[in-house]
């Protein structure tokens, strides 16, 4: 049995690796640790490697984990999909929210973002595969959206968020992060303040980095294979 503290060097030498192999400085990427249907001795044990960022997708688990986790000094990201029933939680209870694909979404968490908080740290997402069934705005839709929720007053725009659909072993494996950070330039030189490319995970962070990611979501390489949904 490899133990999280192993797997987080191992997942981090890839990380370094990564950086050197697209000639970026080490510091340019970050680890969210993805814990979805991991209990908390899992996150603990991360935390006790050094790990601080988290992710999570189903928004009851996360607020019995952060209650269970107070102690710790821990940063919290939404990585599912936001419907306008879950904003107010996540506006209480997150640091970041990666998952904006409409105005109104991003309005209601303005709107809620209790005033004794920080702005909330938020990514569009963009559907960069073009999947029907997946959520992410539309890349042509992307500098429109961003603009909007630049000008809210109780969000922070960091960057763009996308979930690829699955390679095919034919196709190029950078090709989605390719057009990803294509998007993200474009935005920027539009004269928006865009920070963060959350993009790659436990198969293909490395595909991602070379391709301008600055944030990776790792699960599986972390915490091992999940077996409830
Ligand atoms: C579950 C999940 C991940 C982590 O995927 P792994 O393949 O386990 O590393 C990353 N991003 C999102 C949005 C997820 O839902």
């Amino acid at each position: 049995m490899t133990s999280i503290a192993q797997n987080l060097q191992t997942v981090r030498q890839r990380i370094a690796r990564a950086c050197v192999a697209a000639g970026r400085p080490l510091d340019s990427v970050r680890l969210l640790a993805v814990s979805k249907t991991f209990d908390v001795d899992a996150l603990r044990a991360a935390a006790a490697a050094g790990q601080r960022e988290f992710g999570e997708s189903y928004l009851q688990e996360a607020l019995a984990k952060q209650q269970q986790l107070r102690d710790l000094d821990l940063v919290w990201h939404f990585i599912g999909p936001v419907q306008s029933n879950k904003t107010r939680a996540l506006a209480e209870s997150f640091d970041w929210v990666h998952g904006i694909d409409r105005i109104k979404v991003a309005q209601r968490l303005s709107d809620q973002r209790p005033a004794r908080l920080p702005p909330l740290d938020v990514c569009v997402q963009v559907n960069i595969s073009g999947e029907a069934s997946k959520s992410g705005c539309a890349p042509a839709e992307a500098l429109d959206l961003c603009r909007a929720v630049a000008a809210l007053p109780r969000l922070r725009l960091r960057g763009l968020m996308a979930i690829p659909a699955p390679a095919r072993t034919d196709s190029d494996p950078r090709l989605p992060y390719r057009q990803l950070h294509a998007l993200f330039e474009t935005i920027r030189s539009a004269g928006i303040a865009l920070d963060t490319v959350s993009a790659g995970m436990s198969d293909d962070l490395e595909a991602a980095i070379m391709e301008g990611s600055t944030l990776v979501r790792v699960g599986t390489a972390l915490f091992g294979q999940r077996t409830k949904p």
